[in-house]
């Protein structure tokens, strides 16, 4: 289906970091075999050692512009356990980018793992109530602490405009297309799905796993920054029944799940968003709901850092 390696080639940034090639695994297990099914799982776990996944695809075009718009401070919202407030601080510490965040929830002291590796790199910590946070696109508060810093250039939450949407589209430079049937993302803000359509040739069909309960509006939101791009490409479908409770909640049967994958396939997943995407997809494997001879690309997102957050999470 697709060749053994695809990595990032059009960089344009003079990154300071170096990226792994990100091999194409064939994930074997009896419910493949029984299915007649091939999946590849695209390894964006392994990009880099810290800044791992779609996290650096979302930035890569931000950051670029950063540059050229000679900005002086990089500002981006999040939450206290996100993957992307991670990938940017270090980010900011690799090209000498001032970073600052603007978090939701004011006790974040003592500082979580995700937070502290923020502050070791350099970013700016500016807690916000979350209420405030729900409204950051116009709150004046908001408006008044991007203002104190010199030269802002803002990144929305989760790396999500069009460069982020467009870096994303690079995911798939590289990849064999011509065999493949079915890529599969999970889903948070929608843009990394958005993007890996828009790179989609039109055989091939993307399949989104919302992470949270988005019945109502992830399909829109997708469809929204596909618009942006101004893509066409409708052969996408989202799975909305494996959110499992919601955005960053988790259940027995998921972590059972994680561990059996982690112990008898070799295979690191996150509980936030690849786990439920990589159940889901297993299980519409279980129920018949993929094709027999069907080819799949599961892209690993990568958010192994958030894994940090599992046991501190339940007792705060
Ligand atoms: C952020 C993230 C996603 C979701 O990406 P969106 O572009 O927000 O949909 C998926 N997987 C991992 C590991 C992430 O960190």
């Amino acid at each position: 289906m697709v060749g053994n390696q695809a990595k990032i080639g059009s960089f344009r940034l003079e990154f300071l970091v170096e990226l792994n090639s990100v091999p194409l695994e064939l994930f074997h297990h009896p419910l493949l075999t029984q299915h007649n099914i091939r999946l590849h799982i695209k390894r964006d776990d392994l990009l880099h050692p810290v800044v791992s996944g779609n996290k650096l695809y979302k930035l890569m075009l931000n950051l670029e512009q950063f540059k050229y718009e000679h900005k002086k401070t990089l500002i981006t919202f999040g939450g206290a356990y996100s993957n992307h407030l991670h990938a940017t601080a270090f980010m900011g510490k690799s090209l000498g980018i001032q970073t600052v965040a603007i978090v939701r929830g004011e006790q974040l002291v003592p500082l979580n793992p995700t937070l502290k590796d923020c502050t070791d790199w350099g970013m700016v910590i500016e807690p916000v109530s979350r209420g405030l946070y729900r409204q950051k696109q116009q709150a004046p508060e908001i408006q008044s602490i991007i203002d104190k810093y010199p030269s802002p250039y803002v990144v929305p939450e989760g790396g999500a405009n069009r460069l982020g949407v467009q870096g994303v589209a690079q995911m798939l430079d590289g990849v064999d297309q011509k065999d493949l049937d079915v890529v599969v993302v999970a889903c948070g803000t929608g843009v990394t799905m958005a993007g890996l359509i828009s790179a989609c040739e039109p055989h091939v069909r993307v399949i989104g796993f919302p992470a949270l309960k988005a019945e109502k509006w992830m399909g829109g939101e997708v469809q929204g920054w596909l618009d942006v791009i101004a893509c066409t490409n409708n052969n996408w479908a989202l799975q909305h029944g494996y959110h499992f409770g919601g955005y960053g909640k988790t259940k027995l049967e998921l972590l059972e799940f994680m561990d059996d994958m982690e112990a008898n396939y070799n295979l690191l997943l996150d509980p936030i968003y690849t786990g439920k995407a990589f159940y889901g997809l297993l299980k519409m494997i279980e129920n018949g709901n993929i094709a027999r001879g069907s080819n799949l690309l599961f892209v690993h997102s990568g958010g192994l850092q958030g894994r940090r957050g599992l046991s501190t999470k339940s007792s705060s």
